[in-house]
């Protein structure tokens, strides 16, 4: 390597922690201020059973109103919060954004559907987590029932001595737990063995295709079969095709959550969501696309 090569390089490598810096810092006075005026908010992703034509619940999502970048997407701050013990405070935020939210919702007497959150694992480690998820159902009067916590697939494998155990208190609050992204880890099947879930979540590089590619089609149907194994649901990540859904529907997998139905809402939109859910009633013929 040259010496210019190298300066070029030192020089790339400090800017890159110079930004991420920076990044930490504006993050910093983001989750300084009080939620309700707060920068960080949860954007929700409805979740479908398209045979059933019903809304299942939704995925909390959160998202970054910066003063000078707009609304920022997780994928650009939560590994740089992930390095650092911030992810505890935006992950306790988001939770408070959907305690918050949830209370609203129920308030308004509209229908009582449970939400995922994506929580890392430094915030499922973290030693005040049963404490502050107990202030917060309670604050909000919130049965623990409604909430499922995501839990990526490689945390399981790298920690699973210390996971099991959080997770069972979770669990003895009526938290669910679902397994994100799945495929994309270590799919060791020992460890998916002997952990406890309820849900598995197919990431989207095995949803999307699944009509027209061989190869993503069974791999979709190796992950099914697991699922079927582990007596647990299946949600599709990232539906976006027609043809996908109904291969899918032919396969009897009926668990959707992509841009196929619906982004990710605000919380306002959700709301007129689940009034419009209500308003059907009982014998309603299925959701239509344009409730969501
Ligand atoms: P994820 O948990 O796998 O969430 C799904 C991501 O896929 C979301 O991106 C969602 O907007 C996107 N998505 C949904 N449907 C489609 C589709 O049809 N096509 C495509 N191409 N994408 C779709 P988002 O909101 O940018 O979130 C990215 C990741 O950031 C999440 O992946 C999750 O791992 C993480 N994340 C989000 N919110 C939180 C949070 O509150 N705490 C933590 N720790 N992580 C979070
Ligand atoms: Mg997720
Ligand atoms: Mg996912
Ligand atoms: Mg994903």
């Amino acid at each position: 390597i040259s010496s210019a090569h190298m300066r070029t390089t030192v020089k790339e490598f400090g800017a890159e922690l110079l930004a991420k810096s920076r990044l930490l810092y504006e993050l910093q006075g983001a989750l300084a201020g009080d939620i309700r005026h707060g920068a960080l908010v949860a954007h929700y992703q409805p979740q479908v059973n398209y045979a059933e034509g019903r809304l299942i619940g939704m995925e909390a999502l959160v998202r970054w109103q910066h003063p000078a970048r707009g609304l920022v997407s997780p994928g650009s701050f939560i590994a740089v919060a992930e390095s650092s013990d911030k992810i505890y405070q935006v992950d306790l935020q988001v939770l408070e954004h959907v305690c918050r939210d949830m209370r609203a919702w129920l308030d308004a007497g509209l229908p009582d559907l449970p939400v995922s959150l994506n929580f890392s694992r430094r915030s499922l480690l973290h030693p005040d987590v049963i404490g502050d998820l107990q202030r917060l159902l309670t604050l909000y009067g919130i049965p623990g029932r409604l909430l499922e916590f995501e839990v990526t697939e490689s945390l399981l494998v790298e920690t699973p001595e210390l996971l099991s155990p959080r997770v069972a208190e979770f669990r003895a609050m009526g938290i669910r737990i679902a397994i994100d992204d799945f495929g994309t880890g270590y799919s060791n099947l020992d460890a998916i063995n002997s952990f406890s879930f309820d849900r598995l979540k197919v990431d989207r590089q095995f949803v999307h295709g699944v009509a027209s590619n061989k190869r993503v089609a069974g791999l979709f149907r190796l992950i099914q079969g697991i699922a079927e194994v582990f007596d647990v649901e299946l949600v599709c990540e990232g539906l976006e095709l027609e043809e996908d859904r109904a291969w899918l529907a032919e396969r009897g997998s009926h668990c959707v959550q992509g841009w196929y139905f619906s982004p990710a809402r605000t919380p306002r939109d959700i709301a007129a969501i689940l009034a419009a859910v209500k308003a059907r009633g009982a014998d309603a013929p299925p959701l239509s696309l344009d409730e969501l």
